[in-house]
């Protein structure tokens, strides 16, 4: 299949005018480009949601990283949460957020994980499909769904911009996690196909110039938090699509803008280590500790 530049408001069209749900046309769309029956496609991703599970379960055992700069802040987020009444984030951002921790650390630590679109990014779309499956009663079936819906829209993303940190900064990669999280979200939880593209919209505009620096060039930090950053990036964007509220620039140009500001940022604040928290006092003196002189 050709990646010349999808559009993510032809096929939000195309959904409305057919009636069906964004996430009934992502299937039949998966289903079609991979010539198997859509229950094979969500079979299929059945299978990737075990391994994101399983990356949940290792990262709140507190794994500590190969760079030790990471490591148990999911296992200390999900205790304190257990052990307060009531919290600042409320139950479905506390699990979300320890959620995207746990895939961060557990991707860290050398576990394995989906990159979903990226291994940096890894931790937002299982934080948020699986506390949606906790707080709101999913099935594995509806979570398949929502990840062929996530797929859908990191192919989009892919086509019109990047998905990558060294090409365009981590807008690319959490902001596009966190972006899919979103529409997914909003799919799984009976918004309509125009108001997933607004959350779309929504999680990329307010990510939009995220730099990637990344301490010792190691995928820690800011990476991890970065992860939890986006997850409350997306469930804002989707709380508030759902609610009605839009985007007043639409969604693909707000792909295009992401792509064009990637193009625009300095090469030292695209993966290369050699900017912003990287090059800190203390993001130096850390890569000279792991790395002496090498670095
Ligand atoms: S800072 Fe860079 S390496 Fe880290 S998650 Fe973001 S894009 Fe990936």
């Amino acid at each position: 299949m050709s990646l010349d530049k999808l559009s993510l408001e032809e096929w939000i069209q195309s959904a409305n005018e057919k009636s069906v749900s964004f996430a009934d046309f992502c299937v039949d769309f998966q289903s079609q480009q991979m010539g198997v029956t859509a229950e094979e496609v969500i079979t299929r991703m059945e299978a990737i949601l075990s391994v994101m599970a399983e990356s949940i379960s290792a990262g709140l055992k507190g794994p500590r990283s190969k760079g030790g700069l990471v490591g148990g802040d999911a296992l200390k987020l999900q205790q304190y949460t257990q052990s307060q009444k009531k919290t600042i984030m409320g139950s479905f951002l506390s699990k979300a957020v320890a959620y995207s921790l746990a895939v961060g650390e557990a991707n860290a630590a050398m576990g394995r994980v989906v990159a979903a679109p990226t291994a940096g990014s890894s931790g937002v779309i299982p934080a948020v499909l699986f506390t949606l499956k906790e707080e709101f009663g999913l099935s594995q079936p509806e979570l398949a769904k929502g990840l062929i819906v996530a797929g859908a829209i990191g192919m989009v993303i892919a086509s019109r911009a990047s998905l990558a940190g060294a090409a365009g900064g981590c807008q690319a990669e959490c902001g596009s996690a966190g972006a899919m999280a979103a529409g997914a979200m909003v799919s799984l939880l009976g918004g309509t196909p125009t108001q997933a593209g607004h959350a779309v919209a929504i999680t990329l505009k307010n990510m939009l110039g995220l730099v990637c620096d990344p301490v010792a060039g190691l995928v820690e930090v800011p990476c991890v938090k970065r992860n939890a950053g986006a997850v409350g990036q997306a469930i804002v964007a989707a709380g508030m699509a759902l609610a009605g509220i839009e985007s007043v620039i639409p969604v693909d140009e707000v792909i295009d803008a992401m792509e064009s500001v990637g193009q625009s940022m300095h090469c030292s604040l695209k993966e290369t280590a050699q900017g912003g928290l990287a090059v800190t006092p203390t993001g130096l003196a850390l890569s000279e500790k792991i790395f002496g002189d090498t670095k």
